[in-house]
């Protein structure tokens, strides 16, 4: 095998790991659960066809409260307020 082969092979290697840490890190760093990362409100699921199907493990969220909107890792979502219950009809 020749210099430049293994040159390549070793280059070419540290590149492709290098990307597989970083996305394992950033998978590690977003939350999971449903709440907003800027202000620990219940955000809402966004329907995104392309991202929930590219990206199946994560969430699309949107906060009502401060506006964030981005991805978050599945997990346990957050009980629904009692005061829900209040508005439904006898
Ligand atoms: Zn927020």
């Amino acid at each position: 095998m020749s210099d430049t082969v293994i040159f390549l092979l070793i280059f070419v290697g540290f590149f492709v790991l290098r990307g597989v840490a970083a996305t394992v890190v950033f998978f590690f760093l977003l939350p999971e659960g449903d709440r907003c990362p800027n202000c620990d409100a219940v955000t809402l699921r966004v329907q995104s066809s392309f991202l929930n199907r590219l990206l199946p493990r994560f969430r699309t969220s949107w906060c009502y409260e401060c506006g964030w909107h981005g991805m978050l890792r599945q997990g346990p979502l957050s009980p629904v307020a009692p005061s829900h219950e209040l508005t439904k009809l006898p």
